[in-house]
C-alpha cells in the first residue's frame, strides 16, 4: 500500500485503482464483503432461474421442457460448488470473481437453450435478458470488465439468436434489441459509479487511518500506533513462530544546538532527513520505523538477529554522519546515537515488548555518554557490547 493513499488514482472506465497494490489491498480489505454479497446473489438468482421452470413447463410441456429444466437444475449446483470453493480458496476475491464468470456465463448460455427453444416468447425473453444484464452487472460481485464482457456479449448472441429467428415484427424486434442494449448501458454506468465510490470510500477511510497511525513531519509512524497495535503484535507474532526479532533505538546528537543555530524550521528539515534515510535503509513492508519521541526514532525488525540489526544501524549511523542538508539557513549536519536489542524468542518466551523498548533506550543512552554518533548492541538475555 502506497504511503499516502489521497493520491492513490481511480481509473474512470475500469473503475479499479490504477496501482495494482492499492487495488490488491482494497480487494483484501473487502473480500468478506464480497464473498457474504456473492452468496446472497447467488442464492437469489439461483432461486428465480429455477422457478422459471414454471413458465417452461406451461409453454413446453414436461418431456419438452425436460432439457431446459436440466440446464437450469446446473446452475445452483454449481453456485453451491463454486461458494464452498471460494471460501476455502486462499485468494478468496480471485476465486469469488472465477465463480461469478463461471455461473452468470452459464445463466447465460442455458438460458440461449430455454430461448432457442421457446422462439414463441421471443419478446419475453428479451426483456429476461436485459433485466439479467443488469443483475450480472450491478448485482452480482465480479470485475467490472468481466462483467461488462459477460453481459454484453451474451446481450448480442441472443438479439442475433432473435433475429435469425424473426418470428416478431421487425418493429418488434427493433425496440427489443434498443431495450436490450439500454439495459447493459445503464447496467454498466451504474456499476462503475459504484465501483468507484467504493474505492473513493475506502481511499478517505486509509487515508483516516493513516492520520491516526503517522506522524505529520516525517511520515513515520507514531507512538500510539505502535503502543496500541504494531509492537504487540510483532512480538506475538515471534512468539508463536519462535523467531528472532530486533529494535534499534535511534536519536539524532546536538539536536537542540541545530534548532537554537538555524531555527526549528531547519531542525524540522533535517529530522524528515533522518526518517528518509530510515525509512529508505530498512525493508519496505517488513521493518517499522516510528517516531518515538522529539528526535527520537524505533525501528522494529521482524526476523532479524542481532547482528544483521547491528549491521544496519552501523551503516544508518554511516549514512547520516555523512550527509549534508542544504538548508535555508546554511548546510546542516549532524551524528545520530544507536541502541540496538536482539531478541530470540525460541530461547526466551517471557520477553516483553516494554522490556525490550527499556533496554534498547537504556543502549541508546550508553551510546551518548560514551561520546555520541555510535552504536551500542545486546542480546535482551546477555551482558552489553560496545559496537563501534
Ligand atoms: P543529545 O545529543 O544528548 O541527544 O542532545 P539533543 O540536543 O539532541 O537532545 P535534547 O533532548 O537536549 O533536545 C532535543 C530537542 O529536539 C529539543 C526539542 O525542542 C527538539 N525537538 C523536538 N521535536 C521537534 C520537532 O518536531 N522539530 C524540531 N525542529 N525540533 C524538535
Ligand atoms: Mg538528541
Ligand atoms: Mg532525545
Amino acid at each position: 500500500m502506497p504511503n499516502d493513499p489521497s493520491t492513490a488514482a481511480i481509473a474512470r472506465l475500469r473503475g479499479e485503482f490504477v496501482c495494482a497494490t492499492m487495488e490488491v489491498g482494497f480487494l483484501h480489505a473487502q473480500s468478506r464483503t464480497i464473498l457474504r454479497d456473492l452468496r446472497r446473489a447467488l442464492t437469489l438468482c439461483s432461486l428465480f432461474y429455477i422457478m422459471f421452470s414454471v413458465s417452461d413447463i406451461l409453454a413446453l410441456g414436461l418431456p419438452g421442457a425436460l432439457p431446459s429444466l436440466l440446464a437450469r437444475c446446473a446452475v445452483p449446483v454449481l453456485a453451491y460448488a463454486g461458494l464452498r470453493l471460494a471460501w476455502r480458496a486462499a485468494a478468496p476475491v480471485k476465486t469469488a470473481y472465477r465463480v461469478a464468470s463461471v455461473f452468470t456465463l452459464l445463466g447465460m448460455l442455458t438460458y440461449m437453450v430455454v430461448a432457442w427453444r421457446r422462439p414463441a416468447d421471443t419478446l419475453l425473453h428479451g426483456t429476461s435478458v436485459g433485466l439479467m444484464a443488469v443483475v450480472i452487472l450491478i448485482f452480482i460481485p465480479n470485475r467490472l470488465r468481466t462483467a461488462v464482457a459477460i453481459a454484453l456479449g451474451s446481450s448480442l448472441a441472443f438479439i442475433a439468436l432473435a433475429w435469425y429467428q424473426h418470428l416478431e415484427s421487425t418493429r418488434h424486434l427493433v425496440s427489443m434489441t434498443i431495450l436490450i442494449l439500454f439495459a447493459n448501458a445503464f447496467g454498466a454506468v451504474a456499476a462503475n459509479r459504484h465501483a468507484r465510490l467504493w474505492r473513493e470510500q475506502y481511499r478517505t477511510q486509509q487515508v483516516l487511518t493513516n492520520l491516526s497511525v503517522r506522524d505529520a513531519l516525517t511520515g513515520c509512524y507514531n507512538r500510539r500506533h505502535l503502543n496500541a497495535a504494531l509492537l504487540d503484535g510483532e512480538i506475538a507474532r515471534a512468539r508463536r513462530y519462535r523467531l528472532s526479532l530486533s529494535l534499534i533505538m535511534c536519536d539524532l546528537d546536538g539536536f537542540k544546538a541545530i534548532n537554537d543555530t538555524y531555527g526549528h524550521h531547519a531542525g524540522d528539515a533535517l529530522l524528515r532527513s533522518f526518517a528518509q534515510l530510515l525509512q529508505a535503509m530498512t525493508r519496505e513492508g517488513v521493518d517499522t520505523v516510528v517516531r518515538y519521541g522529539g528526535e527520537e526514532f524505533l525501528i522494529i525488525l521482524p526476523e532479524t538477529r542481532l547482528d544483521g540489526a547491528v549491521e544496519l544501524a552501523e551503516r544508518v549511523r554511516a549514512a547520516f554522519a555523512a550527509q549534508r542538508i542544504d538548508g535555508d539557513a546554511g548546510v546542516l549536519a549532524t551524528t545520530a546515537s544507536f541502541g540496538v536489542v536482539g531478541a530470540h524468542f525460541a530461547a526466551n518466551q517471557a520477553i516483553t515488548p516494554q522490556g525490550l523498548i527499556a533496554v534498547a533506550d537504556e543502549l541508546m543512552y550508553d551510546a551518548k555518554r560514551g561520546g555520541r554518533n555510535q552504536v551500542r548492541a545486546r542480546q535482551a538475555d546477555a551482558g552489553a557490547a560496545r559496537v563501534a
